[in-house]
């Protein structure tokens, strides 16, 4: 071995072997990382030619997807074979989009895996492109099963509730109904006993009857109000509002009230306003109503007042753009603008709210704790049903109150549309209750309850009308083919064949057409496709006033035709009206004659008080009289004021010289 040798070379390989333990130490912690991450974390790639290929994925996707990491390396299409059929095209869809965006891509589907358990799945991951063409996707999938299961419990159990509360509408619409029924009964005989009963006992139950019988009715209005609005059902009528006039008026029903009390009704209405604003009237007087009458009622000594403002033209300014504060000086009122807020304010010096009620009392059947049930009364409606409305119409209530000192309710419209002219006066309806003044005919009453068939004979009672009665639809239908009246007066609700089926059987059939119908019914509300087959439309309980009032909309000319010797001609509209029965009648005219002085003071100052004197006067006279006119005209007095139709009490207390002059013609 002579001559043989052996080269060492050493080498110092501690960086190495530093940088590999380093590299160890990494790998080390990124594994627990990942395994420590509640959700599966990837690296996927799609290669120029749509193949995939799975580059990392931890071992969550044991647990996910019931395959092992190893197997997703070696073919990434185990993890798409396992996506839900439903939700496959989806998913396509979704990638197809993210390849070209290259968003951060999120998406939700499910699979089913080798057991056949159903999971849902959530992906969030940022996509990127590399160089070579492929896109790569680096991520992480939840399983969201237990959340997806959780969200549709609560689906379930908000369609549960919501048929719930269909349940209840549905309910209260029928209970309504059903108590309506009875209801036009009680009223609408109440109402024609009015001019029979004469004696002070008997009038004062009946009065008693009447005014139960109206509260009732303003009970289950409430009550429908109130399921109509929270089933979505309640539909905002936008006209043309003169606000002005709709405070006067809220002040002239409650003067009377408030007098009674001592109490004053102050009004600060900005001059500012806009001639009139487009809302609903009827809800914003349903509003107004509410408040102010909570206000009186829960007021012992001092005032209610009702404040009307639009804001300030310096808010204006600070809430406009700059470009438009420039020209705000220039421009004179807001409302030429075309909107303005609106805010209403009803203030009192009563009993107050405790600062722990004054969110609860919006609740409904809500009343502040503690109150007097006997002294105050009420339902605890009227509150939950003055928010809602606010609300639907895009307000808000504020509430200010502190106890034994008053409270302000402050209503705020941010949005309210203006229009330059005052609005139109609404229709008033014409003082009359004169059946006669119509040609005679034959009318032919559709109705399966007797009482209300015998409500309605006994408005045409002693009139020249002919009057034939069905008690539901197939008896109609028949004749109405065989004597094919004039006009048809029909309720919806009836057994066997119902008026909405009627109405589109007669309106079908050439025979009887042309016959037209007004639908009598105690629904609440007047249906499209009802309105589209009718001519006209009345409420239960039903009264002459109105029905006279259809008449005239039906027979404009037919009503004109007769002069008023042959309406005071014709057979009246009660037993006991004929002319031929006044008792007396020059000394009923001299009285008369003598009334107008304090009729023209009491046209002017329109005190509820002296009306009620001076109804209260004619009433015994045409008692006394016997004069039918004359007692038929106080009933409409006395029904505009007890149902605070303002514009029907003017109009009536202003027909008093024409009544005076029929009865000089007699
Ligand atoms: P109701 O007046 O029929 O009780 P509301 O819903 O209108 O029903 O009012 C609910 C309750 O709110 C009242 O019972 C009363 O306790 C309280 N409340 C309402 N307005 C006033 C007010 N102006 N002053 C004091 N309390 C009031």
């Amino acid at each position: 071995m002579e001559g043989g040798g052996l080269i060492c070379v050493c080498r110092d390989i501690s960086d190495k072997k530093r940088a590999e333990a380093a590299l160890q130490q990494r790998q080390n912690q990124l594994q627990n990382l990942a395994a420590a991450t509640p959700g599966l974390i990837f690296s996927a790639v799609m290669h120029p030619d749509n193949s995939f290929e799975c580059e990392y994925i931890n071992r969550a996707v044991e647990e996910i997807y019931e395959v092992t990491a190893e197997q997703v390396l070696e073919d990434a299409a185990i993890l798409f074979a396992q996506i839900h059929p439903e939700d496959r095209s989806g998913y396509d869809i979704a990638i197809a989009r993210n390849v070209k965006t290259l968003d951060r891509f999120q998406h939700e589907w499910r699979i089913i895996t080798p057991s056949g358990k159903i999971k849902w799945l959530q992906v969030n991951s940022q996509p990127e492109r590399r160089e070579n063409g492929d896109i790569c996707w680096h991520g992480i999938v939840m399983d969201i099963s237990s959340r997806k299961q959780a969200e549709a419990e609560l689906a379930q159990a908000k369609e549960k509730a919501e048929a719930a509360n269909r349940a209840k509408s549905e309910f209260l619409a029928n209970m309504s109904h059903e108590i309506r029924t009875p209801m036009n009964a009680i009223l609408g005989f109440s109402h024609l006993l009015q001019d029979l009963v004469t004696e002070a006992q008997s009038r004062f139950y009946l009065n008693a009857i009447s005014a139960s019988g109206k509260t009732l009715l303003a009970l289950i209005n409430d009550i429908l109000d109130l399921s109509k609005i929270e089933s979505g059902k309640l539909q905002l009528r936008y006209e043309t509002v003169n606000l002005q006039v709709l405070i006067n008026e809220i002040v002239y029903i409650f003067s009377q009230k408030a007098a009674e009390k001592n109490l004053a009704i102050l009004t600060d209405i900005d001059p500012n306003l806009p001639p009139s604003i487009i809302f609903d009237e009827v809800r914003l007087r349903q509003i107004l109503f509410n408040v102010v009458g909570n206000a009186l009622k829960f007021t012992e000594t001092g005032y209610v007042k009702i404040t009307v403002k639009s804001q300030t033209i310096e808010n204006l300014h600070s809430q406009a753009p700059a470009w438009e504060r420039a020209n705000l000086h220039s421009q004179a009122p807001a409302w030429e603008r075309g909107k303005i807020p609106l805010e209403l304010a009803i203030e009192d010096t009563g009993i107050g709210i405790a600062p722990e009620q004054q969110e609860r009392i919006f609740d409904a059947f809500i009343q502040a704790e503690g109150q007097s049930d006997r002294k105050y009364g009420g339902t605890g409606l009227g509150l939950a049903i003055t928010k809602r409305l606010t609300e639907m119409m895009g307000g808000t209530v504020q509430l200010q109150s502190e106890l034994g000192k008053g409270s302000t309710f402050r209503f705020i419209f941010p949005d309210i549309s203006c229009a330059a002219s005052p609005g139109n006066p609404s229709p008033q309806t014409e003082l009359d209750c004169n059946l006669n003044q119509f040609p005679p005919m034959t009318i032919l009453v559709v109705d399966d309850v007797p009482s209300n068939r015998d409500l309605i004979q006994g408005y045409f009672a002693g009139t020249k009308h002919a009057l034939l009665m069905a008690k539901d639809g197939i008896e109609a239908i028949h004749m109405a083919q065989k004597y094919h009246p004039y006009l048809i007066l029909l309720d919806l609700r009836m057994p066997n064949l119902d008026g909405y089926q009627t109405a589109i059987s007669l309106k079908n059939n050439p025979q009887t057409q042309a016959i037209p119908i007004i639908i009598v019914t105690a629904t609440f509300e007047q249906d499209q496709q009802v309105s589209s087959l009718c001519q006209g439309f009345l409420r239960k309980p039903v009264n002459r006033y109105e029905l006279v009032s259809q008449f005239k909309n039906l027979f404009p000319h037919e009503s004109k035709l007769l002069s008023k010797d042959q309406i005071a001609d014709a057979p009246s509209t009660s037993p006991s009206s004929n002319s031929e029965t006044i008792k007396n009648l020059p000394e009923l005219l001299e009285k008369l004659r003598q009334e107008e002085t304090q009729w023209q003071l009491l046209r002017q100052s329109l005190i509820t008080r002296d009306i009620r004197k001076f109804i209260q006067r004619l009433q015994d006279w045409g008692t006394q009289h016997q004069c039918s006119l004359l007692l038929e005209y106080c009933q409409t007095l006395q029904t505009a004021l007890e149902t605070f139709e303002i514009e029907r009490l003017y109009k009536a207390i202003d027909e008093f010289p024409q009544i005076k002059q029929t009865l000089e013609q007699f």
